[in-house]
């Protein structure tokens, strides 16, 4: 029996990088700039032989009387609807946003378990945002860096419990 995993959080922190990582092959787009249209996906994935589905979420398409932040909740909520368990990104390099805290909030109020990762890791300069993420009571933060694919054994050990 496989599981689900989604890839959540604020745009620019990591996700599609992460979520092409897993997937081994450039399915979703990675963009350095935000405010590009870019739709939810899943795909098989697996991690150092442990498979998956994997759903990688965006939301930055706004029409109509929609709102950013409401397009991002409601893919988020979708996602987790969906999930076995989360990972919840956040940029250890810019450090926590209100945006990381808004999205922390919903996550501590719902009911699929939430491992939260510090991304962009790779060096020294993500440590200060590693530290800040503890503050989120969502757990322990697993330090990663999805583009240089450092700290995935301690990804795959924090998702083991769940497969
Ligand atoms: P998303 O909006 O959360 O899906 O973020 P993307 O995957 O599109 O990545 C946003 C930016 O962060 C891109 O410029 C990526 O190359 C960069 N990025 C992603 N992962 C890492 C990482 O581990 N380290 C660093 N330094 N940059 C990363
Ligand atoms: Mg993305």
């Amino acid at each position: 029996m496989s599981f689900t995993v989604a890839i959540i959080g604020r745009p620019n922190v990591g996700k599609s990088t992460l979520f092409n990582r897993l997937i081994g092959r450039k399915l979703a787009i990675v963009h350095d700039m935000p405010g590009v249209t870019r739709d939810r996906r899943s795909a098989p994935a697996s991690l150092l032989g442990l498979e998956f589905e994997v759903i990688d979420t965006a939301g930055l398409e706004v029409s109509g009387p929609e709102t950013l932040e409401g397009r991002m909740r409601q893919q988020t909520e979708r996602a987790l609807a969906e999930a076995d368990v989360a990972l919840f990104l956040i940029d250890g390099r810019a450090g926590l946003t209100p945006m990381d805290e808004h999205f922390a909030q919903l996550l501590r109020r719902q009911k699929t378990p939430v491992i939260l990762v510090a991304n962009k890791c790779e060096g020294k300069a993500g440590d200060q945002g590693m530290y800040e993420s503890y503050g989120l009571g969502l757990g322990d933060p697993i330090p990663l860096s999805a583009e240089h694919g450092l700290g995935l054994g301690d990804l795959l050990a924090a998702l083991l419990p769940y497969s």
